[in-house]
């Protein structure tokens, strides 16, 4: 617990307008999307990365928790003060592009940044930042490093992590420190970005983060393929990805989630469908995206795909998208607890995955709709019940544990995206053996000995 002395000590670092103690303030920020709600003793924006040493060195020596926080639209509860403390806000300050280096391609950015900001600048000067997360209009470059944030592009592109060459960073004890440079190759030393990427804050508190762009490629088209059954689609996507082209995407809706679209929209999708894929190609070549179609049409037919939709214009591809950019909203006429889980497996094992996760709920006699990005093997598993009957909650959390030992069976990871947190804590022990998990708990001590930095998070206590 903090009292007037160290606000008076924190007010003496940023100015009396950056640091906030009464009740609106700490209820505006003891939330995240998981809609849990803890909260801290007081929020503080910091100016600048010395702002921060100066506040982490105070915390440590007072053994005093920070929380650092972006947008606090993670699904985990990562920005969430669950052990109170302060809460390190950068959207007041720390929101900036710092560079744009053209000759080089990279980004310099402050972790308080808006995604969508970032790919909007970049794109005015034909450059292109592909991690495109779903919130993308508001969640930031330090929660999306944080966390490792990936989106629809992923299946082409990649996540956060293959863009980010260099992070500054401030430890727990004040220091700063460079890690990565603006080079592409730098073998030199532990990879301790490397390390820092999907920390959900727990090792150090991002400052300054350098980010790789590439060209931004000039045309995009849009297809949808319709398919009998959820097997015969995920057939599909593992041999397309495997077909010697590669789509920007290559997202999926089971007859669940479809007949939920259209129950709450009425768009017109075929309710009989077991699947839908919905696929982007791009490049600079009308020809190319015509030869890159032609082979996912060649692959999805071979595997039982009754129609295959291409998109003649920006409208109808906005009309194919709508379905898969609404399907979490729409599975809510299911039940009012959704646990939405992000698990991932090895592309080749979706087929067996899927037909696991429905045997779940028929077991339990649940709805369990399912979408997501499936050209990286990320299934974006709902099991959805009524939140007014305990009964159910219980059972839906039964189901959930039976979820993560089937994607784990298989080869795949509790989070593809979405991260540990404190949701998926107690899970943790489920997917990594006890040496693991030490060695993860080694690596925590090493950079926080005090346990200031967002405690309780990760399974790591
Ligand atoms: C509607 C919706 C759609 C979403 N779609 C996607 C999606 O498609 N793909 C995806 O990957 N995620 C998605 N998410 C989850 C979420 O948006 C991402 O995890 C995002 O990266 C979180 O960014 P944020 O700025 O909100 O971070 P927060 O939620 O505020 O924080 C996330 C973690 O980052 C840490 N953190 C934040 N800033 C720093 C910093 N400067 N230094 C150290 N640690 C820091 C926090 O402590 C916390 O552990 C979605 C969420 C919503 C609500």
């Amino acid at each position: 617990m903090i009292d007037e002395k160290h606000i008076k000590h924190f007010t003496s670092i940023v100015g009396g307008d950056n640091i906030y103690s009464d009740k609106a303030h700490l209820i505006a920020y003891s939330y995240d999307a998981t809609r849990t709600k803890f909260e801290p003793d007081a929020v503080i924006f910091p100016r600048n990365e010395d702002d921060i040493s100066a506040i982490l060195k105070y915390c440590n020596e007072h053994k005093i928790v920070i929380v650092p926080r972006g947008a606090g639209s993670g699904f985990t509860g990562g920005a969430l003060p669950s052990s109170g403390g302060i809460v390190l806000g950068f959207e007041k300050h720390m929101n900036k592009i710092l560079e744009i280096d053209m000759k080089n391609m990279v980004a310099i950015v402050q972790p308080g940044l808006i995604n969508m900001d970032l790919q909007r600048a970049v794109e005015a000067v034909g450059l292109f930042y592909p991690p495109d997360p779903a919130s993308q209009d508001y969640s930031t470059i330090g929660g999306n490093v944080s966390e490792n944030a990936g989106g629809m592009r992923a299946a082409k592109y990649g996540i956060t992590k293959d863009y980010v060459m260099a992070t500054r960073a401030v430890l727990p004890n004040g220091d700063i420190i460079k890690a990565g440079k603006r080079t592409i190759k730098d073998v030199a030393g532990y990879n301790i970005s490397g390390i820092l990427i999907a920390s959900e804050g727990t090792l150090a508190v991002l400052s300054e983060i350098t980010l790789r762009l590439i060209p931004k490629p000039k045309m995009t088209k849009t297809a949808m393929g319709i398919f009998p059954t959820v097997n015969a689609a995920m057939e599909a996507v593992y041999k397309t990805m495997a077909s010697g082209i590669t789509p920007v995407a290559m997202e999926f809706l089971d007859n669940l989630t479809i007949r939920a679209v259209e129950q709450v929209y009425s768009k017109g999708l075929p309710i009989e469908a077991g699947a839908l894929l919905v696929t982007d190609v791009d490049g600079n070549l009308e020809d190319d995206l015509d030869f890159q179609l032609a082979q996912i049409e060649k692959v999805f037919t071979e595997n039982g795909c009754s129609e295959f939709r291409v998109a003649m214009n920006d409208k109808e591809a906005a009309d194919i998208w709508f379905a898969r950019r609404n399907a979490s909203q729409a599975i809510t006429v299911y039940g009012s607890k959704k646990i939405n889980e992000d698990v991932t497996v090895p592309r080749a094992v979706l087929p067996e995955l899927l037909e696991k996760f429905y045997a779940i709920a028929d077991k339990y006699e649940i709805n369990i709709p399912c979408f997501g990005h499936t050209g990286d093997g990320n299934v974006h598993t709902n099991v959805m019940v009524d939140g007014k009957d305990p009964e159910q909650v219980k059972i839906a959390y039964q189901a959930i544990e039976e979820v993560f030992q089937a994607t784990i069976d298989l080869g795949g990871t509790l989070s593809g995206e979405h991260g540990i947190g404190l949701a998926k804590a107690p899970y943790m022990k489920m997917a990594f053996t006890d040496e693991e998990m030490n060695l993860f708990k080694s690596i925590k001590k090493a950079f926080d000995p005090n346990n200031i930095l967002n405690p309780a998070k990760m399974g790591l206590d």
